[in-house]
């Protein structure tokens, strides 16, 4: 079985039962999958970890999907929208701290007012930074025609992650009203790559109904998109949602803890210059969760500058770390973390994906 392992890691090329096999490896073989990604990441992205500021701006959100805590018909929370002067403001607090790369994440519109008013948005950051700052923005499923519009005014990542890859299990986590749809979402994805965005996708791992060929076919799935940027994390069950319904089926907090920085790993030997977020789901299960992922090969890590008050209302899932803090401790503490893992906490940069430029060029 060792030699097996080893063999597979020495592969230029991982088929699928091979990210299989890696997948289901024991302990003491993740170990060995971990060293390998750790390597390729110090080889090919280095040993540094990008900052991103996160602000989440609006926990309105037109969609169900039935995993999330800030889905429409979720009646228990109290809904914000951060003006454009309170956004404006989180991100001068992140250039006053050293800052250069923003991710803009809220719930899904849709409406034209919702649009125009990122329009306006986008011109304001512009005119604040001259082109000096990197925007990711993380809004949803909108037309290419939007998304050509915000990439003009400025932002040039967009994270949209695909949930996952299974369309089968897509259509068990989302409401069958026309608006959750599989196809659209890949469809989308394929628009922002045309449009020129460096594009980050993911999914959730972890969740009910969901096998470890689900999560094999979705690692296939993102070098098959030949995606610069991934953000992925565990599923973690809000009491308010229909899914919260199969929680006895879920595997432990734990286990889905160490698939996820599996799958991270496996995903850093497949695709090593991509940018691989250390999502904040990870540090909900485990205290050391984000830092473990950037052991495991992920690069990025996104501390959330959105004022404190607002924090507690932009729940996805029930326990969110760090809701609580001001977001002066948060920063320090996460550079403090990143050092601890051995890497060069790069706030700086904007730290693109490498993996973009790679592309841009081949094709
Ligand atoms: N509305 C946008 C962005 C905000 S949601 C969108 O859906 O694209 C950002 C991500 O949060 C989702 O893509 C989903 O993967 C994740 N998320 C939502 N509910 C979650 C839960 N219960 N557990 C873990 N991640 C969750
Ligand atoms: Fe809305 Fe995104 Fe949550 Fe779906 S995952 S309900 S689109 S915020």
């Amino acid at each position: 079985m060792k030699v097996y392992l080893e063999e597979i890691l020495e592969k230029e090329h991982l088929e699928y039962e091979d990210v299989l096999f890696l997948l289901s490896a024991d302990t003491e073989e993740a170990k060995s999958i971990f060293r390998k990604a750790s390597n390729i990441k110090a080889k090919h992205v280095g040993k540094k970890t990008f900052f991103r500021g996160l602000v989440e701006f609006s926990n309105y959100c037109a969609k169900n999907c039935l995993y999330c805590g800030i889905r429409r018909q979720n009646n228990n929370i109290k809904r914000y929208s951060l003006s454009n002067e309170e956004i404006i403001e989180s991100i001068k607090f992140g250039l006053d701290n050293g800052y250069l790369s923003f991710v803009i994440q809220s719930g899904e519109l849709q409406s034209e007012a919702f649009i125009k008013r990122v329009n306006g948005l986008l011109e304001k950051i512009s005119s604040l930074s001259n082109e000096k700052l990197g925007i990711t923005l993380s809004l949803g499923e909108y037309d290419e025609k939007v998304y050509k519009t915000w990439f003009d005014l400025g932002a040039r990542r967009y994270l949209l992650r695909i949930e996952t890859s299974n369309p089968k299990l897509f259509d068990k986590i989302h409401p069958n009203d026309g608006r959750h749809v599989f196809e659209q979402r890949v469809a989308a994805l394929g628009h922002l790559k045309n449009i020129g965005y460096q594009v980050g996708t993911g999914i959730m791992i972890g969740l009910p109904f969901q096998t470890i060929e689900d999560l094999a076919h979705d690692l296939m799935f993102f070098r098959e998109h030949d995606i610069d940027m991934c953000g992925m994390g565990p599923y973690l069950e809000h009491k308010d949602t229909p899914l919260y319904q199969y929680k006895e089926m879920l595997l432990t907090k734990e286990k889905r803890f160490e698939l996820s920085l599996r799958m991270i790993a496996i995903l850093r030997i497949m695709m090593p210059n991509i940018n691989i977020a250390a999502s904040t789901a990870m540090q909900a299960i485990n205290a050391f969760g984000r830092e473990k992922a950037l052991i495991a090969g992920a690069n990025i890590i996104m501390p959330n500058l959105t004022p404190a008050r607002y924090r507690n209302e932009y729940k996805l899932y029930d326990d969110k770390p760090c809701t609580e803090e001001e977001r002066e401790s948060c920063i320090g503490c996460l550079e403090m973390r990143v050092n601890l893992t051995g890497d060069t906490p790069v706030l700086g940069e904007f730290g693109d994906s490498p993996h973009y430029f790679e592309r841009l060029r081949k094709n």
